[in-house]
C-alpha cells in the first residue's frame, strides 16, 4: 500500500487527497465533516467519481490545500476545527 508521508499529511487536512463522501441524496461533498451539504462537488448521478476525483474543481481544492491559499478553499474548510488547530496555517 502506498504511503502518504509527504508535506500533505504533515501541515494539512488530507480528505480530499484520500477520500470522497456522497450523501444519501447522491450529492458528493468534500468530507464527512460537511454533514448539512454547505458545499456540493456535484452529484452521483450527473458525473461519475472518477471524473470528479480527477476534475480541475478538485484538483484546484488540493493545490490550495497545499499551497495554504485559504482564502480560496471551500467555506466548509474555513470554518473547520482543522485550521483552529493551525495545521495549515503553520508551516
Ligand atoms: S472541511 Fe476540514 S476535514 Fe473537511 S476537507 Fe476541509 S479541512 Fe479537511
Amino acid at each position: 500500500m502506498k504511503s502518504f508521508s509527504t508535506n500533505a499529511q504533515k501541515d494539512n487536512c488530507l480528505m480530499p487527497f484520500r477520500e470522497i463522501s456522497i450523501k444519501s441524496n447522491g450529492d458528493i461533498v468534500l468530507c464527512c465533516y460537511d454533514i448539512t451539504g454547505k458545499f456540493i462537488l456535484g452529484n452521483i448521478e450527473e458525473i461519475s467519481l472518477k471524473s470528479l476525483w480527477n476534475s480541475s474543481k478538485y484538483q484546484d481544492i488540493r493545490k490550495n490545500m497545499l499551497n495554504k491559499h485559504i482564502d480560496n478553499l471551500p467555506i466548509t474548510c474555513k470554518g473547520c476545527r482543522i485550521f483552529t488547530n493551525e495545521r495549515l496555517i503553520k508551516a
